[in-house]
């Protein structure tokens, strides 16, 4: 077996928490906020080979350096539901007046099962912070984006929020409260 790794990166805009999950060869990346420097040098160190950029939902802070992933050739995947988010005002980046390298998705998921690679992906579709907002499980992790962190919720006061959205969501998430998974948090 070939153990599955975790490396955390932290954004300056908004604390934003990105990760590179991988194993001896091969790497994802989660929600890379803007530290692309910091995740390609990583990524050279340990001498990895990114498979795809996952993405949480399309909120800027965590997909800011996207861009930049997309132009080296990696696939960019997120939920159909907040894909719109990564070329349009719905990524919130003009609230902070802060630039976005727009850019448009590689493959839009929908909740259910699928393979990278050698990584099997889970992708949870939890609405509520947005509308595309996804959890993924991999392996042991659980990445919950801006769904939940440890101590609280994501907001629900923006344009595509849902309150009862997202109380429904975290019902929907309960049985997976119950299992040790190493929980990575959006912020
Ligand atoms: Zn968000
Ligand atoms: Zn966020």
């Amino acid at each position: 077996m070939n153990q599955l790794k975790i490396q955390k990166f932290v954004s300056n805009v908004l604390i934003e928490n990105g990760y590179v999950l991988y194993n001896d060869v091969h790497a994802l990346v989660i929600d890379p906020g803007n530290v692309y420097n910091d995740i390609v040098s990583f990524l050279k160190q340990n001498k990895l080979k990114v498979l795809g950029v996952l993405l949480t939902h399309g909120h800027f802070d965590h997909c800011l350096s996207c861009k930049h992933f997309q132009d080296d050739g990696i696939a960019i995947y997120i939920h159909k539901y907040d894909s719109d988010k990564l070329y349009t005002d719905g990524n919130l980046s003009k609230m902070l007046n802060i630039d976005f390298p727009v850019f448009y998705a590689d493959y839009l998921l929908e909740e259910g099962f699928f393979e990278i690679g050698e990584f099997k992906v889970e992708v949870i579709h939890t609405p509520g912070h947005s509308r595309g907002s996804v959890c993924y499980v991999i392996d042991d992790y659980f990445f919950s984006g801006d769904t939940f962190f440890k101590d609280g919720v994501g907001r629900t006061d923006f344009y595509d929020s849902s309150f009862i959205d997202l109380r429904n969501s975290l019902m929907k998430l309960t049985p997976y409260f119950k299992k040790p998974y190493i929980f990575c948090y959006g912020h």
